[in-house]
């Protein structure tokens, strides 16, 4: 069994779309595999409104501090981290930012993590 969460990550699509077009909550392996192996009208237009320039569906998100890992919907806001950190670190774990460069902070990135941008 897979949930809606990962089929909609391994799918590349919202999980409001798999919501909309009726996913269940968890989908067997085989109910997976006839959706990718037999795509739906909507999944199909979905992958051809993608264009390979557009914002990545999902990213990972991993902590440069202990290496936890995670799935994100990326926002828009968002800048190019430095790095990245759960917000259960202390934020002084992560190296000092070099010669010059202001630090700064942002909370709530994916959930769990705090993004650092030394610029
Ligand atoms: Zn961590």
């Amino acid at each position: 069994m897979i949930s809606r969460r990962d089929a909609a990550l391994r799918l590349d699509i919202p999980i409001e779309m798999a919501v909309r077009h009726g996913l269940p909550t968890r989908l067997s392996d085989s109910e997976f595999a006839e959706l990718e192996q037999n795509p739906p009208a909507w999944l199909l237009q979905s992958r051809a409104n993608r264009s390979a320039k557009a914002r990545p569906v999902w990213v990972t998100l991993t902590c440069d501090i202990c290496g936890f890992t995670d799935s994100a919907r990326p926002k828009k806001w968002w800048p190019e981290f430095t790095y990245l950190s759960c917000d259960n670190h202390d934020i002084w774990d992560l190296p000092e930012p070099g010669e010059g460069l202001h630090r700064e902070e942002f909370d709530d990135i994916g959930g769990r993590f705090i993004g650092v941008v030394d610029s």
